[in-house]
């Protein structure tokens, strides 16, 4: 598959309470015409600063942001407003990103309007197909969005999203606010459009069980940094990243004998803070496997089988095949 947009080396940093944060350091790879990237990790971890600094909605510190080959940071206001048109994103919380003043027909109207791309009768006739296009009443069009459940309220964000015809959507956990029973639904509608617009998505979550069946492939990230990047049928098989070894471990497994039989990796400590990441590898303070050389040398990342990325001293090439261990 072609590559749809490429981060190199991003970074974003914020200054806060007299010190840095490192949201976002220093983060590498791309994202394929067409797919769905799954991006996990706890929260705090970076993964919504760096959704946002992907679509420019902040500016990044340092690196670039490749879309179709144009570095999104440095595009002028002109090329900016058309990109605004491909990269959209769909916020966590349906219920505070909707203007609660304005009705779900000026919500969606307003981006169409921004752009340009419909007035009149036109407008009309745009608004309340994408309101069918996500499964709401076209005739809702004059209805506020508190008169919307917040499953149906995810459903007018993904309309607002749809409406200047995105080629890549940041989905920001879209279902982690919504109740269980809605999420699969909103899962499907959006992997529904996907197939019949061509959408490409970065959809973040918290948690790998949530990304497991949408994603085609999945990003772990942990203090500001990508642990490990792979197929989601391998990732989820033979995970290689101590972190995301861990995270596996603890999603219960349906099966009770296989269940009984696993072992669950307990990390030691907490996250430590991002305005003070730990010298070395940043998961270091809580590896089961950390060594001498992990406080002292940051790990690369690297491609250590085709489409599997990690960065960890255990993957070192001159230790691959002799001392890896494994879990
Ligand atoms: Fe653990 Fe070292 Fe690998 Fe970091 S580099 S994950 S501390 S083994
Ligand atoms: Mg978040």
């Amino acid at each position: 598959k072609d590559v749809l947009l490429e981060v190199r080396n991003l970074k974003k940093y914020f200054n806060a309470g007299g010190g840095t944060v490192k949201a976002v350091s220093d983060v590498t790879f791309n994202i394929k015409q067409g797919e769905t990237l799954g991006v996990v990790g706890e929260s705090g971890c970076g993964k919504s600063t760096m959704g946002r600094t992907i679509l420019r909605l902040y500016d990044a510190t340092e690196g670039q942001v490749l879309f179709e080959g144009k570095d999104v940071h440095k595009a002028s206001p002109r090329e900016l407003k058309k990109l605004r048109r491909d990269m959209q994103m769909i916020f966590q919380d349906p219920y505070a990103s909707l203007n609660p003043r304005m009705t779900i027909g000026d919500i969606i109207g307003e981006a169409l309007d921004l752009h340009k791309l419909a007035s009149g009768v036109k407008r009309k006739e745009r608004i309340q197909e994408l309101l069918g296009l996500v499964g709401l009443k076209p005739d809702h069009i004059n209805r506020f969005p508190h008169e919307f459940s917040g499953g149906q309220r995810q459903r007018i964000g993904i309309a607002r999203a749809l409406a200047v015809g995105p080629k890549f959507i940041v989905c920001d956990e879209p279902i982690s606010a919504l109740d269980v029973s809605i999420q699969a639904q909103v899962v499907n509608l959006l992997s529904d459009l996907q197939d019949k617009m061509g959408l490409t998505y970065l959809f973040i979550a918290h948690d790998l069980s949530m990304v497991k069946h949408m994603s085609d492939r999945v990003a772990v990230m942990y203090l500001g940094k990508i642990a490990e990047l792979a197929v989601s049928e391998h990732l989820y098989s033979s995970p290689l990243h101590p972190y995301t070894q861990a995270l596996l471990s603890a999603i219960p497994i349906p099966d009770p004998e296989v269940e009984r039989r696993r072992q669950r990796i307990v990390l030691k400590g907490d996250v430590p803070s991002p305005m003070n990441p730990p010298s070395g590898c940043h998961f270091r303070t809580r590896c089961l496997f950390a060594m001498e050389s992990c406080a002292k040398i940051e790990p690369v990342w690297q491609e250590v089988k085709p489409d599997h990325f990690v960065a960890c001293h255990l993957y070192n090439e001159k230790m691959m095949g002799a001392d890896v261990r494994k879990v």
